[in-house]
């Protein structure tokens, strides 16, 4: 550590704190070295504390966001009501699917386009996505609008029709 005289302020280092008054080499001046303040040692220790306590802040305003991120629903769904089969002119099936898309936020939301999508026994989606525009253009708060689509796929090996929605804007 480092000294310094009171009065000529000459700097000596030294290893340790000396118990007894130290007399300058240069000028004379004796003094007594005195120990690092505790005010000192407390103000790191409380920095080194509010330093921590940012830090848990942080995580848990993190894990937070992340959580309500997480479980925050989307404003709009759809949903499948019934689906019911009826012969094309060629007798080959396809389902005639019936749903609602519903506003279950409180704003106004462009209603997007459907998606019908097929899947097969073994839980992979078979045949193409297929996309239909809204009932609507519009959907109020609260609002839900039917809609009714027959598949242009063949009904065959289908064993689960999911649906989705495009990208919609407020
Ligand atoms: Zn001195």
């Amino acid at each position: 550590m480092k000294i310094k005289c009171d009065f000529c302020k000459t700097e000596y280092t030294m290893s340790k704190i000396p118990a007894m008054p130290v007399k300058c080499a240069i000028c004379g001046h004796t003094w007594m070295v005195k120990t690092p303040s505790k005010k000192n040692q407390l103000f790191v220790f409380l920095a080194a504390l509010c330093a921590l306590l940012s830090a848990i802040i942080f995580t848990i305003v993190v894990v937070m966001h992340y959580r309500s991120d997480s479980t925050s629903k989307s404003p709009l769904i759809a949903s499948i009501v019934k689906t019911e089969l009826a012969p094309d002119g060629n007798g080959v099936n396809h389902f005639i699917v019936s749903g609602i898309v519903e506003n279950v936020s409180d704003e106004i939301y462009g209603a997007p386009n459907i998606i019908l999508m097929t899947y097969g026994a073994d839980g992979k989606q078979i045949n193409s996505s297929e996309q239909f525009n809204p009932p609507v253009t519009l959907l109020d708060a609260g609002a839900r609008a039917g809609f009714v689509y027959t598949l242009r796929a063949p009904s065959a090996g289908v064993k689960k029709i999911v649906v989705k929605l495009g990208d919609f804007e407020k």
